[in-house]
């Protein structure tokens, strides 16, 4: 057993400062200790020069698109993917291994632990395991235009092999208009947990209700049927059964008042990736109105190939930036609370019971859980504001 004094603990989100902690070393996993919160109390003694967290939950992230600089190429969503996918052909299965293992050191440098990964090839299974960053694997399906070129099962078995290094893993549909109807239908029926891109660019919700816009054409050119069906997409993703609390929603930045209702009423989650979506000129995400109709949203680096350098605090601060920008503003508090607790739900806790898991983890300093810390040496910092402002990678140290 042990007390540890720091100089505050961030606490739901919030930095408390006079409060000390209890904590018993629990398993390790990988580079990473867990420690069982047994206690907490007023401080008692002399204050340790450092603030004490959970680690951050990077709600969405692609560790293997780490060696693909495109963030400073200029190309907007569309053409990016397409560059992103002509670049990922390029590559051999050694180097994806190796950039996995290069962002999963850096996101843990950056004091992540938690992470809903994307994966599409081998590699980030392993370097999650071996660095011992929990979290999420999702399994991409990308079948395009048709289900017949669908690669269903090829990609099962990807899966089966990476459960093998990363038990929490499933397959989910990479965006609406790279997965064909059917498959998303699939998707729609079972109860695993997904996460898709969606609603990303305005060209998706052009594509299925009208059938214009670069998607529809690029999809005319190669010879390939119209979706269109008069739908936007998030009334779509409802009516294929994708909608509900299981579903993790990425990017989320084209979308009115009626699609976040829906959202909200689904119990889907949302991940918010303020610095890809400013690269890729996508419209900005409205967080604001998402937290005040009730829809949980965590925070998500997606890759260095958009997003720039693995930083969790250079991010929320993109968050706090974009919301200013929209003239609608969030609170430090709730940045943080994404950033940690409120992201974990994005990426967590109805896994627990997916998985099921006895004891289900709470992503907080509370008595009862068992979860990884992080000190934050950033000792004349009093305030959340600050925290998030002052932070950088050189100053977290993991607890052992
Ligand atoms: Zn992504």
């Amino acid at each position: 057993l042990r007390w540890i004094r720091p100089n505050g603990i961030v606490l739901n989100g919030e930095l408390q400062m006079g409060m000390e902690v209890l904590v018993s070393p629990s398993y390790k996993k990988g580079r990473i200790q867990y420690f069982e919160i047994l206690e907490l109390r007023p401080h008692t003694g002399i204050p340790e020069p450092h603030l004490l967290s959970v680690p951050f939950v990077n709600a969405h992230s692609h560790l293997e698109y780490f060696g693909i600089d495109l963030h400073l190429s200029g190309l907007d969503y569309f053409e990016w993917i397409l560059r992103l996918t002509e670049l990922k052909s390029l590559q051999n299965a050694e180097d994806v291994r190796a950039n996995c293992h290069k962002a999963a050191e850096l996101n843990f440098k950056s004091g992540v632990g938690w992470i809903g990964e994307h994966s599409d090839r081998f590699g980030s299974a392993v370097a999650l395991s071996e660095m011992g960053i929990g979290g999420w694997l999702y399994q991409e399906v990308l079948d395009f235009y048709a289900p017949e070129y669908s690669r269903f099962d090829e990609v099962h078995s990807r899966l089966q092999t990476n459960s093998k290094h990363f038990q929490r893993a499933s397959l989910s549909p990479h965006a609406p208009h790279t997965v064909h109807e059917s498959t998303l239908r699939k998707f729609g029926r079972e109860f695993a947990p997904i996460s898709i891109h969606t609603n990303e660019s305005k060209l998706e919700n052009e594509f299925f209700i009208n059938d214009e816009g670069l998607i529809a054409t690029t999809r005319k050119e190669r010879g390939f049927p119209s979706r269109r069906n008069g739908l936007g997409v998030i009334e779509y993703l409802d009516q294929l059964g994708i909608l509900n609390r299981r579903t993790q929603l990425v990017h989320v930045c084209d979308v009115n008042i009626d699609d976040i209702g829906r959202i909200a009423k689904s119990g889907a989650t949302v991940a918010h990736c303020p610095r890809s979506n400013q690269t890729l000129r996508c419209p900005a995400a409205p967080i604001r109105e998402l937290l005040d109709a009730g829809v949980k949203v965590g925070i998500g680096l997606d890759s260095p190939a958009s997003s720039g350098e693995i930083d969790f605090f250079e991010e929320m601060r993109a968050v706090e930036l974009t919301a200013n920008a929209r003239g609608k503003p969030l609170k430090a508090e709730e940045i943080l609370r994404m950033s940690t607790t409120m992201g974990f739900h994005t990426v967590g806790s109805f896994y627990g019971e997916y998985a099921k898991e006895r004891t289900p983890i709470v992503w907080d300093v509370t008595p009862g859980t068992t979860i990884p810390l992080i000190e934050i040496h950033l000792p004349h910092v009093r305030t959340t504001e600050q925290l998030i402002q002052e932070g950088s990678p050189d100053s977290i140290q993991w607890m052992t």
